[in-house]
């Protein structure tokens, strides 16, 4: 194959001190050209890693009119970024990155007659389909990336979503554009007609390209694939469409429609005017189980012709990922038919529901005819098929959530054919697969010949020949079958090589035309779709071979990652086997793909801090790329290192990324490993050290509680409090009490000899709030448990002193005095929990410690046993509800409405639910859960005057305003400590929320 690799990628940094200055000088925005920062900013959800001179985050059009004009001056690249969740690498490159998604995502202008909606470039297009909604509306490009994908983004990659088939794609839907020029001019582009006023310099670009395209016009014809999906190159075809879908309604010529899809190389995209179409009203989901992946290729374009708005593949691959997800499958086991080898989603919407329904039954006549009959399962629940759409979208992800090194690549992932050809490319493709000794897994948009798929490869090995030899292969079938190379992801560094192969040797040459009239001194995000590298070049791949993390000693057990993958088989090696020098902690933190989804708003916890900054450095892929670039030493030899620390300062350890984060980054339990690197180099400042040691004292506190509540009855202590330990003197302290529910008689009665239920009393609980510890134990006594409450085992060498989880320890790095404390409990449970009792807890942060942290201990079987056994309190009764076991005599509260805010560890362990069912047996009780994230205090988080503000910030996205506008008869109804007194402080103590039990133990009867 001819390559045409005319300018290599610039590697130098021209000026970039000069560039800094300048900048800081001339905008009003964040400059960021710190090694960290950078380093966030050289990585996509490409397999790429190109480091970026600087990174500019503009808060208005005028900083990006300066950055240009200074960048212009001395000679340096520009590249624009949205989320950065491109596939190709077209959003990392040597350049100043203007990431405008922080301050640039606003709605300009809105005209619900035309339906039309100009935004800013950084706008979400889930953000922008939330602001529609009321009017009836949607920007119907739905890509699986919604929750993070911008519209500049959107447009830059000429992006399509699984309802294609009935909307088109981004270029269909983009009706203007304005724009900024590398040469500081700037301009609006719309249709042709409207062009004619226009100033000078674009009436002289639009005759440029239209002598473009004219010259062209018949090798456009004969070069540009004629299929709806094809999103490489330049879009010439405005001049001679091409697409099956044309464009423009009339197929007349809109000059925006250029910059779609050219990958920030021409222009900046300063505004774009959509399209947009009424939401509809209603929508039916079939899904259609297959016996075979060709049989359900094959018959698509059957399926087609009933109309549908989407007709999505998913695979056996994906169908067992899905059912091995806890989350995901019930939905999925609901919608298969036996046990398929793919099925498909076909999907029918419309603003009558009773048409659609009957396309339901027209499709399974169809599979019927067809020899399937009774293989269709019809979902008209709105609900229901939201969430398997969740789990279609997830697909990727899933798949990505494969431990070792090697991982499906994306580079032949979206090529697209011609339906009739879509069950013999398949197949060949598997069987090409098969050759290099790697599988695919294949899902996604069928109805528009687009089927994902990625090899299992090992960038670090092999991978870079096997990507090129099945490249080879995969072009040839593509070629064959008269469809497009790229479908939907674009060039970026992996494609552009192909451009030349797609579009022959005049039209890549047009393309260069196109790039000298936008951008004649190329700096607009150079090497993508002319001029570019080899997909293969090593340089610039994130993983090449050779990559080697630092050695490392852990203190946690992270060798479940330390894993390799058979790529055919899909099995893995024994923990521990992986080869990771840092002992699986840098496989772990792999995991990371770069699809930026914890850049999301919508409900769920993750990411809280991202929520309040939105900052890429406080967002969990910003964090894990940190902690990547640490433990490979491309931030220095140390580990340990102040740019990590501050990339996790204001994690707050929610867990909601263990959970959200598709492929289950875990960056709490990887902010425990890294401070205790960071305390083992640096030692642990006075206050912190108090906050840890906390379980140590707080016996001798509650001994004097008047002198412990000292810092908030003495005037001038909290201050004092302040400025030595870091407190925020805005804040109240817990309260301590001499009244501790372990030394009261109810706790010492019991002490059952056999005991069903082990009540483990928290430090929060004891100390704090015994009132609660005392309902849990009144709640177990009603319904008849043999109860005792969990007491540290007398051969410890401390037995007066409580058990604890050690959570504060591990908050402070201080693993091995958290080991300590585990052992402690393990050792004293040990007896209880081989008796077959089960363990509860109130305190989420607590109890679930035992479930995730002391597994990772190294305490070994024993650690996992008491793990098996230890259930938050509801959770234990609403398991015994289900059963039919629980015999509790509830009866009528005076409030009648309970408003339920979720501790974030309690989302991450699904452990929500049995709270809100438990309480929802108290009679006439309405129990609703509020939407939120995390409440903003996270153990000692918000107690630090340095977090103070953020965590206000957090309190108020959404639990605080829930929290005031409820009535005052309502119930608040919140079971992690820090929740409670958070909504007390937000609240100006105007409302004070409960822990579940408490109002479970005030109904009993
Ligand atoms: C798991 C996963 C699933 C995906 N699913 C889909 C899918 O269903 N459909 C689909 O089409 N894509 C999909 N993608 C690819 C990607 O998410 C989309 O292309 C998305 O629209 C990119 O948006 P972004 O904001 O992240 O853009 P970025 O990656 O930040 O930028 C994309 C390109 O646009 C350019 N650009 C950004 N802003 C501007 C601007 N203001 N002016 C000029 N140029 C600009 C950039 O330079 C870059 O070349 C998927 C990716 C992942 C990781
Ligand atoms: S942390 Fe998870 S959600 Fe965020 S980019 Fe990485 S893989 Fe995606
Ligand atoms: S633990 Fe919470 S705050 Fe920390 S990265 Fe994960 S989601 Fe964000």
């Amino acid at each position: 194959m001819n390559v045409a690799v005319t300018q290599p990628l610039v590697f130098h940094r021209p000026g970039d001190g000069e560039l800094a200055q300048r900048l800081r000088a001339a905008v009003q925005g964040d400059v960021r050209f710190d090694r960290a920062s950078r380093g966030r900013y050289s990585t996509d959800a490409s397999i790429y890693q190109v480091e970026p001179i600087g990174v500019l985050i503009p808060k208005g059009h005028d900083d990006v009119r300066a950055a240009f004009d200074i960048c212009r001056e001395l000679g340096v690249p520009i590249l624009p970024r949205g989320g950065g969740s491109s596939q190709c690498g077209q959003s990392v490159g040597a350049a100043l990155v203007i990431d405008h998604s922080k301050y640039l995502n606003g709605v300009v202008a809105f005209d619900a007659d035309a339906r039309t909606v100009t935004v800013e470039p950084g706008l979400v297009l889930d953000a922008l389909n939330a602001w529609l909604r009321p009017h009836g509306l949607w920007f119907p490009v739905d890509v699986s990336t919604s929750a993070q994908a911008t519209l500049g983004g959107m447009a830059g990659n000429n992006s399509c979503g699984s309802r294609s088939i009935a909307y088109g794609n981004m270029v269909h839907n983009v009706v203007a554009a304005e724009a900024l020029f590398a040469d500081g001019s700037e301009g609006w582009l719309g249709p042709e007609g409207a062009m004619q006023h226009a100033p000078v310099r674009m009436r002289e670009l639009v005759a440029g390209l239209r002598a473009i395209g004219e010259r062209e016009h018949d090798e456009i014809a004969r070069r540009v694939p004629k299929v709806m999906r094809r999103v490489g190159g330049y879009n010439l075809d405005v001049f001679h469409p091409q697409s099956e879908r044309p464009y423009t309604p009339d197929g007349s010529v809109n000059y925006a429609h250029l910059l779609v899809g050219s990958e920030g190389t021409l222009a900046w995209t300063r505004t774009l005017t959509l399209k947009l179409a009424p939401l509809p009203k209603h929508r039916t989901l079939g899904v259609v189980s297959f016996p075979t992946l060709y049989r359900a290729m094959e018959l698509t374009r059957h399926i087609v012709e009933l109309g549908p708005s989407a007709v999505e593949l998913v695979d056996r691959t994906m169908i067992d990922l899905a059912r091995s997800n806890p989350t995901f499958r019930p939905v999925i086991e609901a919608a298969l038919v036996g046990d398929p080898d793919a099925i498909l989603l076909v999907e029918f919407s419309g603003d009558a529901a009773a048409p659609l329904i009957t396309k339901l039954d027209e499709l399974a006549t169809l599979m019927g005819d067809l020899g399937l009959p009774g293989q269709t399962v019809r979902m008209t629940d709105a609900l229901a098929q939201k969430a398997l759409w969740e789990v279609r979208k997830a697909g990727l992800n899933i798949m990505m959530s494969m431990k070792g090194d090697g991982k499906p690549v994306s580079f032949i992932e979206d090529c697209a054919v011609p339906l009739e050809h879509l069950a013999d490319y398949v197949d060949q493709l598997t069987q090409v697969f098969a050759k290099h000794g790697t599988r695919g897994t294949w899902y996604a948009h069928a109805s528009v010949g687009t089927l994902h798929v990625r090899p299992i490869l090992d960038m670090r090995r092999d991978g870079a020949a096997q990507m090129r030899a099945i490249a080879e292969e995969a072009s040839a079938m593509v070629r064959e079958y008269k469809g497009a190379y790229s479908g939907e992801h674009g060039d970026g560094l992996v494609r552009t090589e192909w451009v030349a192969w797609q579009f022959g040797p005049r039209l890549t040459r047009a393309f260069e035309a196109v790039k000298q009239l936008f951008d004649p001194d190329g700096l607009m995000n150079p090497g993508k779709i002319v001029r570019g590298t080899k997909m293969d070049d090593a340089r610039l791949f994130r993983y090449a071979p050779g990559y080697q993390p630092l050695r490392l000693d852990t203190a946690l057990d992270w060798s479940a990652w330390n894993v390799q993958v058979d790529p055919v088989a899909g099995t893995l090696t024994a923990p521990g086997s992986g080869g990771d020098p840092a002992q699986g902690f840098a496989k772990a933190v792999d995991m990371c793909n770069n699809n930026g989804h914890c850049r999301k708003f919508d409900a769920g916890t993750m990411c809280p801090s991202y929520r309040v900054t939105r900052d890429e450095e406080h967002v969990t892929r910003g964090r894990a790329n940190t902690l990547r670039l640490a433990v490979s030493g491309q931030l220095g030899p140390d580990f340990a290192s102040a740019a990590v620390r501050e990339a996790l300062a204001l994690c707050v350890s929610c867990k909601g990324c263990r959970r959200d984060c598709p492929t289950g980054v875990d960056m709490a339990k990887m902010k425990i490993e890294f401070a205790w690197h960071w305390q083992k180099k640096h030692g642990l400042p006075l206050a912190d050290r108090i906050v840890a040691h906390l379980p140590r004292w707080a016996p001798w506190a509650a001994r004097v509680p008047w002198i412990a509540n000292l810092r908030d009855t003495l005037p001038g202590a909290a201050r004092l409090s302040e400025r030595i330990a870091g407190l925020s003197a805005q804040r109240r302290l817990p309260r301590w009490r001499s009244d501790t529910f372990l030394a009261s008689a109810a706790a010492r009665a019991a002490c059952d000899a056999s005991p069903e239920v082990v009540l483990l009393v928290d430090t929060f609980s004891n100390y704090h709030e015994p009132e609660n510890a005392h309902a849990a134990l009144r709640v177990l006594t009603a319904a008849g448990y043999r109860v005792a409450v969990a007491r540290a085992s007398r051969t410890d060498e401390a037995p007066a002193r409580p058990l604890c989880c050690g959570r504060t320890y591990l908050a402070s790095g201080l693993v091995d005095e958290a080991r300590r404390e585990a052992r402690r409990m393990v050792e004293a449970l040990a007896p209880q929990v081989a008796a077959g009792a089960t363990v509860v807890g109130l305190e989420p942060s607590c109890l679930l410690s035992l479930r995730d942290e002391f597994l990772v201990l190294g305490l070994g079987e024993s650690a996992a046993r008491l793990s098996a056994h230890a259930l938050m309190i509801e959770e234990f009764l609403a398991r015994e509800h289900a059963k039919g076991s629980l015999r509790l005599p509830l009866q009528a509260l005076p409030q009648r409405k309970a408003l339920v805010h979720g501790h974030c560890h309690q989302k991450a362990f699904d452990v929500l639910n049995p709270v809100v069912s438990l309480l929802r047996l108290i009679p006439q009780l309405q129990v609703d859960v509020i939407e939120s994230s995390c409440c903003g205090m996270a153990g000692s988080f918000g107690y630090q005057a340095a977090h103070y503000d953020v965590s206000m910030r957090m309190a108020e996205l959404s639990l605080l305003p829930a929290v005031r506008n409820a009535d005052t008869d309502v119930l608040i109804v919140a079971d992690g400590t820090s929740c409670r007194h958070q909504i007390s402080d937000g609240t100006g103590a105007q409302r004070e929320a409960v822990h579940a039990i408490r109002v479970l133990a005030g109904a009993l009867a």
